[in-house]
Formats: structure tokens, sequence, C-alpha cells
């Protein structure tokens, strides 16, 4: 046996409410453990949920808007062939050339771009016209 083991023969009282202060920091660390995973899960279901919607949101319109029926990310990849069309230097598919000439009459994004990748190239009609609503939000497309 050795002597530096506490002794516990001498026990005192404790101080009056000393125990249901103990019981209240406890119930509050527990609340506060519970609130912490609550927020953790809340915050994994809105991940989860925003995720759901981008992904729901892409397969539904894989490419941006359709405007003139192509997507934007096809609109830009014919920018070459529609120049060239423009220009008179080539001829491309009249269909074609109509729905690139409506997607960039109703999509300012892509009319941006082509014109500044070719400045001057675009008719004063196109240029001028927009369908984006003096209301409208950066960043936001309006659904069709
Ligand atoms: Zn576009």
């Amino acid at each position: 046996m050795s002597n530096n083991q506490p002794q516990h023969d001498q026990w005192n009282d404790c101080p009056a409410g000393e125990l249901s202060q103990l019981a209240n920091r406890l119930n509050a660390r527990k609340q506060r453990v519970r609130r912490t995973q609550l927020l953790g899960k809340a915050s994994a279901f809105m991940l989860l949920v925003a995720c759901g919607v981008f992904v729901v949101g892409f397969a539904l319109d894989p490419g941006g808007p359709r405007y003139g029926n192509i997507t934007c990310s096809e609109c830009k990849s014919h920018f070459v062939a529609y120049h060239a069309n423009e220009t008179n230097a080539e001829q491309m598919e009249e269909t074609l050339a109509t729905s690139m000439a409506t997607h960039l009459q109703k999509c300012e994004r892509c009319r941006t771009l082509f014109g500044k990748t070719y400045p001057g190239v675009l008719s004063a009609e196109l240029t001028q016209q927009s369908s984006i609503p003096m209301f409208a939000v950066a960043g936001f497309t309006p659904c069709y």
C-alpha cells in the first residue's frame, strides 16, 4: 500500500446548489452538442439539395438555354462558321444560320461573346435588340 493515494475516509458535504449547477452544466453541454449535430445534418441536407438542383438543372438543360433551337455551347461551337457566313467567306447551312441568328438575337451572353470575338460582324439589328427584360438580374437566365 502506498501512502500517496488520496484518502477517501473524510467526506464533506457539497456546498448547497453545487450538484444542481453541475447537472445544469452537463445538460447545457448536451444541448450544445445536439445543436451542433443538428446544424451539421441541416448543412449536409442543404448541400445535398443544392447539388440535386444543380444536377437536375444541368440534366434538363445541358449547355445553357435554348434559343433558336440551339444551346449556348452549340452556338459557340458554330461561331467560326457563322462568322464566315456573315462575312460571305463561306456559306453555312441556312437552317443553322437562322438558328444562330435567332440565338444571338435572344441570348445576350452569346451575343456579347460573339461581338467581342468578331467585332462589327453582327448587324445593328442583332446588336441592339435584346429579349432580356430591363429588370433582368445579372446571371439570371429566363426559362422558355
Ligand atoms: Zn447563348
